[in-house]
């Protein structure tokens, strides 16, 4: 029989991107593989070994580091390829050295793959570079929370003697305590300090604070484990490099899409759909409506879609001129094969200037809650205007709607796409009684209109409208966004 061999892999931080390569491929040579509870499930995607979880699970109790060391010397003396996954780096505080000596003793073969470690890589992901020119030049890591009975305690006075950064693992159960010893020890109370909880994890978050206001801040925000303490001048540095999480409030079928271009402009989006899109259905007279209409109107690219899908309003369309309220709209169209005009303004006036010695009679096609002010208006300039409702807007219902309220204030900014994502985030908020918690977040953060009609009806529901853009599209407010982050 082939002899067996362990392999102590480091797994990265949590996202299994940062995994490296050579971990990513002994996990699909393996033959067994034992890894830990808090690992992100996605990194044995695939993956055909035998799977141990030697943490906690229902049911279950942990397994003891003497039962793992056992475990690992068991599956290798079968003659099995062993990986023993480990968060992080497997040589930093991971008890890893501890498993490579057992394996060394019982003479079986062993390597230890290194990973990337949240000690650096969860400030990282947080905005902050450990070391820093002028700021910091040494980088200090310990651990927050010693084994009773140690030998060697931390010398609390040396570490906050040194100057550099200092990275404290395992510190949430004795936060206080150990701020507190550094502060005693000489530390200043107003040294920057930040928490990184879940670095790398879709949850990740950051508190910051000073070393004096850390461990109440945290406790008031309900840090949990896994996250480290950073402390240091490079804290300051997040507000600058930190990547900012925007909501994005639009219908499940636009967040993949949506949440894709705010990454690519650098944002971290939460995707919290507010509306769902409700297709009614069509008026029997339909058609001789359209036959009736010397101009037909759309107002989003969803109606386009959903009007298209009938081949024959698509026929009737082609005849006539067309008008689209914005360039995804007449996107929309154009990928039809239909040809649009827009207004330069999206109004009545910007219509009724588009529309002047151009055509009388006009069709909108959109969603039952459209802007009565548009067809008013244009109806007082003297055109005939009727209005077909496509679809209705609703509330989403949706639960990563509500999540999003519960952690309102972590978001940097709020991207409204329409007025009824903002009215329907209020009243959501409203009913969960969480309305002043949301008002709060959104004063505090930066809220952004699409366009104008957002823009009327966010200050309506009494909320600061602080960016809209000149053109009105989702990417052009993230373009706008971007450079006033800058
Ligand atoms: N070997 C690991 C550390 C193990 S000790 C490594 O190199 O990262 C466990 C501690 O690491 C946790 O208590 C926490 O302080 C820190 N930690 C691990 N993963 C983390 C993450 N994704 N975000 C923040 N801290 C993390």
């Amino acid at each position: 029989m082939a002899c067996g061999k362990v392999y102590l892999v480091g797994a990265g931080p949590g996202d299994p991107e940062l995994m490296t390569l050579k971990a990513k491929r002994l996990l699909g040579e393996a033959d067994v593989v034992l890894f830990d509870r808090l690992l992100d499930p996605r990194m044995l995607d695939g993956v055909r070994a035998e799977l141990i979880d030697v943490g906690k699970n229902a049911g279950r109790h942990k397994l003891s580091q003497e039962g793992i060391n056992q475990l690992l010397i068991e599956k290798a003396k079968a003659g099995y390829i062993v990986v023993r996954l480990k968060g992080g780096d497997p040589y930093l505080f991971g008890r890893g050295g501890e498993e490579a000596l057992a394996l060394q003793e019982k003479g079986i073969p062993f390597e230890v793959v290194p990973g990337v470690t949240s000690s650096i890589a969860a400030p990282a992901l947080a905005g902050i570079p450990v070391t820093h020119r002028g700021m910091a030049s040494s980088l200090t890591i310990v651990t927050g929370h010693e084994e009773p009975g140690k030998e060697a305690p931390l010398d609390w006075s040396a570490i906050a003697a040194l100057g550099g950064t200092l990275v404290v693992l395992m510190g949430i159960s004795r936060l206080e305590q150990n701020a507190s010893a550094l502060i005693d020890a000489g530390k200043p109370p107003n040294t920057p300090a930040a928490m990184v909880e879940k670095g790398g994890w879709p949850e990740q978050r950051m508190i910051s604070a000073t070393l004096g206001d850390i461990a109440r801040k945290a406790k008031e925000e309900g840090i949990e484990s896994p996250a480290i303490l950073v402390v240091g001048e490079v804290v300051s540095l997040a507000q600058k490099l930190a990547k900012k999480k925007i909501a994005i409030l639009r219908p499940a079928a636009q967040q993949n899409e949506s949440a894709a271009l705010a990454e690519r402009y650098g944002f971290s989006p939460i995707s919290a759909p507010a509306i769902v899109l409700a297709e009614k259905p069509l008026p029997e007279d339909l058609l001789e409506r359209l036959g009736r209409a010397e101009c037909v109107a759309f107002t989003s690219a969803n109606g386009v879609n959903m009007a298209l899908k009938r081949p024959d309003i698509r026929q009737a369309l082609v005849e006539k001129m067309l008008v689209a309220i914005g360039p995804k709209t007449a996107q929309a169209l154009s990928v039809q094969g239909l040809a649009s005009m827009m207004p330069e303004e999206y109004s009545s006036k910007g219509m009724e200037k588009l529309l002047r010695n151009r055509c009388r009679s006009i069709l909108f096609l959109r969603s039952s809650q459209g802007s009565k002010y548009l067809s008013e208006g244009l109806r007082e300039a003297g055109l005939l205007v009727d209005d077909i409702p496509l679809y209705e807007v609703a509330p989403s219902g949706d639960p990563m709607l509500d999540e999003l309220i519960k952690r309102a204030r972590s978001v940097d900014i709020f991207a409204f796409t329409s007025s009824s994502t903002a009215r329907f985030l209020i009243e959501r908020a409203a009913a969960m009684g969480l309305e002043e918690e949301l008002r709060r977040a959104l004063a505090a953060g930066t809220v952004a209109a699409i366009g104008k009609p957002t823009r009327e009806e966010l200050s309506r529901l009494g909320v600061n409208v602080d960016v809209m853009p000149e053109v009105f599209t989702f990417e052009s407010m993230l373009a706008l966004l971007r450079e006033l982050a800058r």
